[in-house]
């Protein structure tokens, strides 16, 4: 069974963030512009300036149609038709995620399950709901899967090119995919 991530996989998180980094610091942020997960390393912030950045890009006003990532309103459509719709997102807030998702996808809402956990719990989590497969932009969150024996699926992002060092052998060879229609090869139909 397939979990997915929310921001950077499903919702294109990089559009808040470059809108509130642009006006945080005067000049015109673009999302290459974000070459590290980290935003206090690209972006030039200290850390409370990215918390507070987070807390903004988090508000339910940018749960907007428009930032659906091309290409995962069709895969999610229908993939839910026969399977459940599982999201583990870091976001505190599971029920404006599943709202959103309930709105934007014509799968039955007993279908969509929106749980939350921190990216380094999110491994246990997904283990608890007898995943196999996960989908994260992010390395924190594929490494607490690939700890509990999921598979690791990397969704390319400009914040994920640079590989961490010590594993970077292991990252070359997770999957990386570039939309969500390409896990059709993961999924036995
Ligand atoms: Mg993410």
């Amino acid at each position: 069974m397939l979990g997915l991530d929310l921001d950077g996989v499903i919702y294109e998180i990089a559009a808040p963030i470059c809108h509130v980094a642009s006006e945080m610091t005067g000049r015109q942020v673009v999302k290459d512009d974000i070459t590290k997960y980290g935003l206090t390393e690209c972006l030039g912030l200290t850390e409370v300036e990215v918390k507070d950045l987070i807390f903004k890009c988090q508000e339910d006003h940018w749960l907007r149609s428009e930032l659906i990532i091309p290409g995962t309103r069709r895969f999610l459509n229908e993939f839910g038709q026969n399977y459940p719709v599982v999201v583990i997102t870091a976001r505190p807030d599971a029920v404006a995620t599943k709202e959103f998702l309930c709105q934007e996808l014509t799968v039955e809402p007993e279908q969509i399950l929106v749980f939350s956990a921190r990216s380094r719990e999110k491994g246990k989590l997904a283990s608890k709901l007898g995943l196999t497969h996960f989908v994260d932009d992010h390395f924190v969150s594929l490494t607490a899967m690939m700890q509990v024996g999921i598979k690791p699926i990397l969704f390319d992002q400009p914040w994920n090119q640079l590989l961490p060092a010590p594993q970077s052998r292991t990252w070359q060879l997770v999957d990386r995919i570039k939309n969500l229609n390409e896990l059709w090869r993961f999924i036995d139909v």
